[in-house]
């Protein structure tokens, strides 16, 4: 089989290492783009769903084709030449979810309309029935990409719901990080089991419930049960996976600050919700005081946040004293080896304020999400 991954535009590398390491073979990876395409045995479909923690979508490829200039009737031949009775049966309904980008004369709305028609021609002419559609509540889901001259058509795996959308949720901040990001700055920071961590403005707690789930073995599909697959494959191969799955209880040092209590209380009850309240501890506490609280005092070796950016919190000079403090205060509790992530769209606030505050600018890099043009942020005191 083979296969391609939608993830947040930026963490393609971060990606492809977690793919690999759930025995998938990288052949092509769309820098910057969001996609990572691989190939591996049909095992990888509920591995990839069920385990993959930076991985927006898993979709079975069966076309990625090349055109000079891409038209509404080469959608239509290709589609058409897929023999769709090995996907579908002859009672489920199916539908396309189209996506363009580039300059065509043509919608995203034309190709799903005219994918659509191919697929129940194609189906007809196999097997004499008309396969229904149901866009709402689809029992397969195609997806055709047209992007620029390319076209990729797949059977999409996961579902309308993206595997970022964990479902352990109890408690929904308004400005609450993608799990799969946070999940991949976690990664990113390399931290090990006996180091503290700390997520000094921690909102819902998104960041510190999944290194919580990293270091626990907690799958990130665990509180989800509507994967695509199932309705094709069966729940047998998700079963056998489920199956191999080691929890521990590993106590860890996690500790979020946050400065509304509000926050603070959902974010005990996502912890809760996930069953790792025990091992992290949530602080009322403001981020340009860390100094100043208890807990901390011996020093942290790894921060992974996401402070608020300007359109949230009113102005630029909010975010410029803000972030300039929190790097001051955060030079009191930090040692030479520790690592410092953030993520944020205002970099170039938070680049300046890592300057004025002696901080080395080990690594950034571009992340896209939720429409945001965001930058990664590795700093080390210098
Ligand atoms: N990562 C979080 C999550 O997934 O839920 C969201 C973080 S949100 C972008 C930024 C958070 O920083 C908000 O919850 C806000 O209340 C908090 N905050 C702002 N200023 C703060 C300060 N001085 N000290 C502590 N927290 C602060």
């Amino acid at each position: 089989f083979k296969y391609y991954a939608t993830l947040p535009p930026g963490l393609e590398k971060i990606s492809s290492d977690e793919i690999e390491e759930l025995g998938g073979r990288i052949f092509r990876i769309k820098e910057g783009k969001g996609r990572i395409f691989f190939e591996g045995d049909f095992e990888l479909i509920p591995k990839v769903n069920y385990l993959s923690r930076t991985i927006e979508r898993t979709i079975i490829l069966l076309k990625l084709e090349e055109f000079e200039n891409i038209t509404l009737d080469d959608i239509y031949k290709s589609v058409y030449e897929i023999d769709w009775t090995e996907w579908i049966r002859e009672e489920q309904a199916f539908a396309i979810r189209p996506l363009r980008a580039g300059e065509h004369d043509f919608t995203s709305i034309d190709v799903g309309r005219v994918a659509g028609q191919a697929v129940i021609d194609a189906y007809k002419n196999a097997k004499g029935v008309r396969l229904k559609v149901n866009l709402d509540n689809p029992d397969v889901i195609i997806r055709v990409d047209v992007i620029f001259n390319e076209l990729i058509i797949g059977i999409d795996t996961t579902g309308d719901e993206g595997l970022h959308r964990r479902g352990y949720r109890a408690y929904n901040h308004p400005a609450h990080l993608n799990a799969s990001i946070a999940s991949a700055l976690v990664k990113l920071s390399n931290w090990k089991d006996d180091e503290i961590l700390l997520d000094p403005m921690c909102g819902s707690g998104t960041i510190l419930v999944e290194a919580a789930m990293i270091k626990r073995n907690i799958p990130p599909g665990k509180f989800r049960d509507d994967f695509a697959f199932i309705k094709i494959f069966g729940r047998e191969a998700l079963d056998e996976i489920k199956s191999q799955i080691v929890e521990n209880k590993k106590m860890l040092k996690l500790y979020g600050v946050e400065k509304f209590k509000k926050h603070i209380s959902g974010a005990v009850k996502n912890a809760e919700n996930v069953g790792v309240v025990d091992t992290i501890k949530f602080i009322e506490g403001d981020a340009t005081e860390l100094e100043k609280i208890d807990y901390l005092k011996d020093g942290v070796d790894v921060v992974i946040t996401n402070p608020p950016y300007g359109i949230r919190i009113g102005g630029k000079k909010m975010v410029r004293n803000l972030y300039n403090n929190f790097l001051n205060s955060l030079k009191k509790i930090t040692h030479d080896d520790s690592r410092i992530i953030i993520i944020t769209a205002e970099d170039k606030i938070l680049r300046n304020a890592a300057i004025n505050n002696n901080y080395k600018i080990k690594e950034e890099f571009r992340v896209m999400y939720g429409g945001l043009d965001t930058v990664v942020f590795v700093l080390k005191n210098e």
